[in-house]
C-alpha cells in the first residue's frame, strides 16, 4: 500500500485503483461499487471465493480488501479462538502438573523471586536433569542454569 499523509490513517486505498483513496466507511462502499462498474465495464472479472463464506464472489482486484473486511471473518475468529484457547489451559495444566512434580525436590529453599510460568516452562526440562545430585551439587547446578537462563540477575538468589 502506498504511504499515506500523515493524519490520514483511516484512509483506505481502492482495491481498483491505488490513486483513489478514500475514508472508509459509506462514502467508500458508494466508492467502491462505482469503480467496480467501470472495472466490469472495461474487463471481463473473474471472481474469486472468499475464504470464509463461499457464497461471497467478489472480483479478484477486490480479493484482499474482501478477506479484511468480510462480515463473516468475525465469526471464523470467533471459532477458531475456542481451539487456541484449549491449547493455552492445555499448556498451563502441564506446566501445573510439572510444578508439582518438582516440590519434594525443592523443599526448605527459598521460593525463586519474580516466578514467571513462561520462564520456568524454559528452563524445567534442564532443572529436571539435576535429580539426584546432592544438595549442594544441585544448588550449584540450578544456579547455573539460571544464570544462563535469565542472566544477572539471578545472581543473587544464593544470597538470601
Ligand atoms: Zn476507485
Ligand atoms: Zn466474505
Amino acid at each position: 500500500m502506498a504511504a499515506k499523509p500523515q493524519g490520514y490513517d483511516f484512509l483506505v486505498e481502492c482495491p481498483y485503483n491505488k490513486v483513489h483513496q478514500l475514508e472508509n466507511g459509506r462514502r467508500f462502499q458508494i466508492h467502491l461499487i462505482k469503480c467496480r462498474k467501470e472495472y466490469e465495464k472495461k474487463f471481463t472479472a473473474v471472481k474469486v471465493q472468499c475464504p470464509f463464506n463461499a457464497t461471497h464472489r467478489v472480483n479478484e482486484p477486490e480479493q484482499r480488501y474482501h478477506v479484511e473486511n468480510c462480515p463473516d471473518r468475525v465469526i471464523v475468529d470467533k471459532f477458531r479462538n475456542p481451539i487456541v484457547d484449549s491449547l493455552d489451559a492445555l499448556q498451563r495444566k502441564e506446566v501445573k502438573m510439572i510444578m508439582e512434580d518438582d516440590t519434594d525436590d525443592w523443599d526448605r529453599e527459598p521460593p525463586v523471586p519474580a516466578y514467571d510460568p513462561q520462564k520456568y516452562c524454559e528452563s524445567s526440562n534442564v532443572i529436571r536433569h539435576c535429580r539426584g545430585m546432592q544438595p549442594h551439587e544441585r544448588r550449584a547446578f540450578r544456579q547455573q542454569e539460571l544464570v544462563r537462563l535469565r542472566g544477572a540477575k539471578a545472581l543473587d538468589l544464593d544470597n538470601k
